[in-house]
Order: structure tokens, then sequence, then C-alpha cells
């Protein structure tokens, strides 16, 4: 069955208020990853939504009733370096994620992205498997990444990023199509550098102070 919801983009006032600092070029890194992370923080109740839960009882100090807890394991995987710039506000809401690492570099005779570090959970089946990564522009990258986590073993996966561009999820969608995009804003294309527009620069830079 083709996935319904290939591509979420948030619809909300706060997100969009946050999406505003980090937008502009004054804000500076100490701001500007603090307030990403809160970004990656508050998308995580809808990226979640459609996870399993099981039904448990508990004891309250009154009475005896059912409740519900997440079903398996969950892993959250950024994409080295900017990825990590999520994870922070991501395990303030879920702080019994795992996290797995992926470093990709693009090689320069095939212009392919290479993994020069993958430290991924031996059972990334045991659960919902989260990419993290705050720009989506061509896709090449997040679609590599997805495949490596497909090849470890995921089958449940989803891809947040702050801002994508649609040839990016033009990308996903056709290479990825199980995978649903959790976007905080779609932009508008991407520039001849790979830039994209309106965009907010290079997420890494921007968030390490490396500019
Ligand atoms: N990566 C970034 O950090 N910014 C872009 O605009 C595109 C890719």
């Amino acid at each position: 069955m083709p996935n319904p919801h290939p591509l979420v983009v948030f619809d909300h006032p706060l997100i969009a208020h946050k999406m505003a600092t980090i937008r502009d070029q004054t804000t500076a890194h100490r701001p500007f990853r603090a307030v990403l992370s809160q970004i990656a923080g508050l998308m995580v109740y809808e990226v979640t939504r459609s996870f399993k839960t099981e039904t448990i009882e508990v004891q309250t100090p009154v009475t005896k009733t059912t409740a519900h807890q997440l079903l398996g394991t969950i892993t959250i995987v950024p994409v080295l370096r900017a990825g990590l710039g999520m994870i922070h506000g991501i395990l303030e809401v879920m702080p019994e994620a795992r996290v797995g690492h992926l470093g990709l570099a693009r090689d320069e005779e095939t212009l392919e992205p290479i993994a020069y570090l993958n430290k991924l959970p031996s059972d990334l089946h045991a659960g919902p498997v989260i990419l993290v990564d705050p720009m989506l522009a061509t896709g090449g990258s997040a679609s590599a990444a997805l495949t490596m986590l497909k090849e470890a073993g995921a089958t449940d996966l989803r891809m947040i990023c702050l801002v994508a561009a649609p040839e990016g999820v033009a990308r996903l969608n056709k290479d990825h199509p199980d995978t649903t995009i959790y976007a905080a804003t779609l932009d508008d294309h991407l520039n001849e550098r790979g830039y994209i527009v309106p965009g907010l620069g290079d997420a890494g830079d921007r968030m390490y102070g490396t500019v």
C-alpha cells in the first residue's frame, strides 16, 4: 500500500516563530543551537503520533487502571555533523531513546555519499528509527543514510528535518517511498551551490560557530 503521508510539513505558530529566529542571519551560534534543538523537541510530538503502544495495568494512589506505554525500542540516528544539533531537544522529551550515529562525506570521484562513521545498535528492527538531519537539500545523503539503516535491519523508519527542499523530498519519495518525512518548513528550491532557498545557510556552521 502506498505511504499515505510521504511528507508532513508543520503548520504551527510556535514552530514558525522559532524558524524565524534561526533563519535570521544575525542569530549567533549559541541561540541558533538552542532554538534549533527546541524545534526538534516540539516536532517529536507529531513524529511519534503513529508509534505503537501496549496496554499495561498501573496502580494509581486511588485505584487500579489501564495505561499505555510505547512499544519497542526507539532509536534516533543523527547524520553528522548538523544532525547532532537536534538530538538534545529530542532526548529531552524521549530520554529513553537510543542514539546511533552516521557520518557521511562525499566521495570526490564518484560524488556519492560514503560513510566514515557507522555506529548503530545491532537490533535496529527492535522499534521505530528516526533519521535526523536539519537540512534536506538534494536528498543524496538522506537517501544513502536510509539505505544504510534498512541494510542494518531498520523496518520502521521516519525522517525529521527542519528545512526541506522540494528536490530532496522528490528524491526521498522516489528512493524510499515507505518513509515519511517530517519537515518544519518546505522551502522554495536549491540554488546553484546546493543551498536551500530561502533556507538558513549552512546549518552545521551556524550551530557550531564555524561560519
Ligand atoms: N546543508 C545546509 O546546511 N544548508 C543548506 O542550505 C543545504 C545543505
